[in-house]
């Protein structure tokens, strides 16, 4: 276990201050979510458990508290020029709304297989959507070349410290409305809502525990965690595609090393349970990937029991279809 000191955080990327003055920034536009309770999942768990309900945040996942504080913070002249993103999920749509909030012009870039609802969530939010072929184009060198054409400022999906801090307020939001934590746990993708997490919530509750979980395949990040050094796979295959990064960055696994006790893993038959529970007994629509804290939790992979255990519930962007299929029981 790691015990950080003054010393460690302030070479790592963010500090609690940042996440204070992300919460300032956003608090104009982001919604302060609800700290939502079931005597049920108590039960079950032996524990009191506190959901920050990110479903409920602006188009429906906590990307938008990243996305709002990295354009907020850009000069005039980058403003007129624009965002640039690469993204099929969540934070396309985080972005696009951002930059309409404050006036900015945004270029999405998507996959020509994304899924149409995507794309036309992206522009429904009034951003320019750009299709390229993942099979033969670098995305990375289209979005170089985009941004040095139209002098547009890229802002990426998780590695860039206006966006882990903007994603901390989650957690700044969460113990200050349930109070004093025993132990968080955060989904983990590329780790930009743990690593702004892990830092708010030391700050507040130096003795928290703090858990990161990603799915079984694909546990780059646990691997990452326990030998030190950032482990690149292939795209893991898993319902919880908002996890499907192949790596952690190179910003955030460092604070992630330093605050956080530990990462697990659940399956997507684990995620499925969890999302049936939240649709049966919260009536609430998480999507896989926002399931995957609760579901290390209801699946006894961390001791809870006696404890004050806050949840991020990190996004609910299902579609109907899929959500009935997976609530009904097929992985698949
Ligand atoms: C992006 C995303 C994640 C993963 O967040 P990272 O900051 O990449 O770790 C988890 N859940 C949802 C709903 C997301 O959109």
């Amino acid at each position: 276990m790691t015990t950080p000191t003054q010393a460690t955080s302030s070479s790592l990327a963010i500090t609690y201050g940042d996440v204070v003055a992300a919460h300032d920034r956003i608090r104009e536009a982001a919604h302060r979510t609800p700290v939502l309770t079931s005597r049920t999942a108590d039960a079950m768990t032996g524990a009191s458990l506190f959901f920050k309900a990110e479903n409920f945040q602006r188009m429906g996942a906590f990307k938008f508290r990243g996305a709002y504080n990295a354009i907020s913070q850009f000069t005039a002249a980058q403003r007129r020029a624009g965002v640039l993103a690469f993204s099929s999920g969540n934070h396309a749509q985080a972005i696009a709304l951002s930059a309409r909030e404050l006036g900015v012009p945004a270029v999405i870039l998507m996959p020509q297989d994304a899924p149409q609802v995507k794309v036309e969530a992206t522009r429904g939010y009034g951003a320019e959507v750009i299709l390229y072929d993942r099979y033969t184009e670098d995305r990375e060198a289209l979005a170089r070349r985009l941004a040095t054409e139209r002098g547009m400022t890229l802002i990426p999906p998780y590695d860039h410290p206006h966006v882990m801090a903007g994603q901390g307020t989650a957690t700044k939001e969460l113990i200050e409305d349930a109070g004093e934590l025993d132990i968080l746990v955060v989904c983990l993708g590329g780790g930009g809502l743990l690593s702004g997490s892990a830092v708010a919530a030391r700050a507040l509750n130096p003795n928290i525990e703090i858990y990161g979980v990603e799915p079984e395949a694909g546990n780059d990040g646990q691997q990452s965690f326990r030998t030190g050094e950032i482990v690149h796979i292939d795209t893991p295959r898993t319902i919880a595609d908002g996890a499907q990064t192949q790596h952690l960055g190179n910003q955030t696994f460092p604070v992630i090393r330093a605050l956080v006790d530990d990462i697990l893993t659940v399956t997507d038959d684990e995620l499925v349970q969890a999302m049936q529970f939240f649709a049966s007994r919260m009536k609430i629509v998480v999507e896989p990937t926002g399931c995957l804290a609760a579901a290390a939790v209801f699946q006894g992979k961390i001791d809870v029991r006696g404890k004050r255990v806050g949840i991020l519930l990190s996004g609910g962007n299902v579609d109907l279809a899929r959500f009935a299929k997976l609530t009904l029981g097929e992985v698949a």
